[in-house]
């Protein structure tokens, strides 16, 4: 499932890869994928003759600007990616079936495409018109926690905002009203680096401890970015964005191996319907 670093990873390939192209035409083979407007062919018309600007990612969604001309917005392109979603950007295949997972494809002017393959089919894209606001438009965006490389995401917030309240930490860190982007893996990877155990009650955590996981998450999104930086530079090879964080987690997928600090045997639990992981003696 990509998380954070992942969809930044991929929103630094659509950056070097589509700017400044002009999105032809398209052809939608799932209409459920198409959140925004209702309407497929509405969605067509709204993205055709735009040209693509800039990616953003907020959280776990990315957003393109679109102008029109220059200096007069055509709105945006949201995607979400949600569990298996893929952007691929690849040569004209125009009267060539695409791969059976396709569900969107967007052809440019420069004869390239884009598609979104999907396998499991809960990813979504919208066009956002300029009349609107994406915040408004794109279900759950306007929800969304300050981003954890934001100065609004500070430890005091941390503290502040989670500190207080009688559920587990690790389903503190999953909510995205809290923080944006956090995910399963990166979530226990930084529960196990600052040595709290994913089941602890937030209003348990002290101080001290909540600096120390504010810096550990901020530590193991920037790590994963880095790999993905190196791993998955070519957002063509998007399928092998799995969150593996670059094969070295400490804790993450781990069940039944040793932990790499103290040889204690890393426990699986389920935990607000996920699995968390964690090493019975690191972590408290
Ligand atoms: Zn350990």
């Amino acid at each position: 499932v990509p998380e954070l670093p992942e969809v930044e990873t991929v929103r630094r390939g659509l950056n070097q890869a589509t700017l400044g192209q002009i999105i032809q035409g398209g052809e939608v083979l799932l209409p459920r994928t198409i959140a925004y407007p209702d309407a497929v062919e509405s969605f067509l018309v709204g993205i055709t003759g735009q040209r693509l600007t800039q990616w953003h990612r907020r959280g776990k969604y990315l957003l393109a600007d679109l102008q029109t001309t220059p200096g007069e917005s055509g709105g945006w392109l949201g995607v979400h990616l949600r569990m298996t979603g893929q952007l691929l950007w690849c040569d004209g295949v125009r009267g060539v079936s695409p791969s059976r997972h396709c569900r969107v494809r967007l052809w440019f002017d420069t004869g390239k495409e884009l598609h979104f393959l999907d396998q499991r089919t809960f990813g979504r894209l919208w066009w956002v018109p300029p009349t609107e606001s994406p915040d408004g438009v794109i279900s759950g965006m306007g929800r969304l926690g300050p981003e954890p490389f934001s100065d609004a995401f500070s430890s005091t917030y941390l503290y502040q905002t989670m500190g207080r309240r009688r559920r587990p930490i690790k389903n503190a860190l999953l909510d995205q009203t809290l923080v944006a982007g956090i995910g399963n893996i990166y979530a226990d990877e930084a529960l196990f680096l600052s040595g709290i155990r994913p089941t602890t009650l937030c209003v348990r955590i002290g101080r001290q401890r909540i600096i120390q996981l504010h810096q550990s998450i901020l530590a193991v999104l920037t790590q994963s970015i880095e790999a993905g930086g190196t791993t998955f530079s070519d957002f063509r090879h998007v399928d092998g964005v799995n969150g593996n964080y670059g094969g070295v987690a400490w804790v993450y997928g781990r069940a039944g191996e040793p932990c790499r600090v103290c040889s204690m045997t890393i426990q699986r639990i389920k935990l607000a319907g996920r699995s968390a992981h964690y090493c019975p003696n690191c972590q408290r």
